[in-house]
């Protein structure tokens, strides 16, 4: 069974992206056989793997509308053992095609069963918005991990983060786990950035990862030489990020 794991934040630009990606390299490094699931019509998840958007025939639209199998969309990336299910623009339309469909909300779960032996964990990157696509995440995870980036207004917008996951939760997907909360583009010498990470501690206690995101301009730069941050650089501080978050997301999954 895979570990089904909803990246989300309401918020643009707080590294979902960037953790899906790299975090997912990681796993796949370390020997897991790993799924990202790129849920974002934007598809930045897509092309910063190196997948040309007009190369992509099918997509999770078509997953999530027509009903095509996971293993039909997938694409090997250069990673081994990772594997992307991509965006397309043709996505954004899933978010209103979606509405009047039955049990919209669990189209997403019921795709992913059939991918669920072949691989030890699926990442699922989320678009910037808590509405349909992102319930769809939600449903379909077994948790959720929650990226922020240390800036002011960084805690904005959280409450609301934490009551659709509750909602989901009560009503849809009663097992869903928080996997931990994520400090994302940290500048030590900054003070702002340690009292974000201060704040969080003292609302998420120990769900907040020992592992910090540096800000780190070669994690800015590998998506658009469709490479992940160990391709790309990996000796970077970004690189060695995200390789200590997988380890402790591996342990975390294992507890
Ligand atoms: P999201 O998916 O939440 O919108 P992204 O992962 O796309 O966020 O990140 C937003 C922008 O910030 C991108 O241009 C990305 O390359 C850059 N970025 C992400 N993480 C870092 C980091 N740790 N240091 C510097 N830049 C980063
Ligand atoms: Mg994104």
């Amino acid at each position: 069974m895979a570990k089904k794991i909803a990246i989300i934040n309401q918020k643009g630009g707080v590294g979902k992206t960037t953790t899906a990606i790299n975090l997912g390299a990681y796993l796949a490094k370390s020997g897991k056989r790993v799924l990202i699931l790129d849920l974002d019509p934007q598809g930045n998840t897509t092309s910063g793997l190196g997948f040309l958007h007009e190369e992509i025939k099918g997509c999770v639209y078509n997953v999530l509308i027509d009903g095509a199998p996971i293993h039909r969309v997938k694409k090997e990336t250069k990673q081994k053992g990772l594997h992307l299910a991509p965006a397309s623009i043709n996505l954004a339309a899933a978010e209103v095609e979606l509405v009047p469909q039955l049990a919209r909300e669990h189209k997403l779960k019921t795709a992913l069963l059939e991918a669920d032996s072949d691989y030890d964990f699926i990442l699922i990157d989320n678009p910037p918005s808590l509405g349909l696509l992102t319930v769809n995440g939600l449903v379909a995870a077994d948790a959720v991990l929650i990226p922020v980036q240390a800036e002011y207004y960084a805690l904005e917008g959280l409450g609301q983060l934490l009551s659709t996951v509750k909602r989901v939760r009560s009503s849809l997907n009663p097992t869903l786990d928080l996997l931990g909360v994520l400090v994302t583009m940290y500048d030590k010498r900054t003070i702002l950035s340690r009292e974000v990470e201060g704040e969080l501690k003292k609302h998420f206690g120990e769900r907040v990862f020992d592992t910090v995101v540096p800000r780190s301009i070669r994690l800015a730069e590998a998506p658009s030489h469709g490479k992940t941050i160990n391709d790309y650089d990996m000796f970077s501080k970004g690189a060695v990020a995200y390789k200590n978050l997988a380890k402790e997301v591996i342990k975390r999954c294992q507890d």
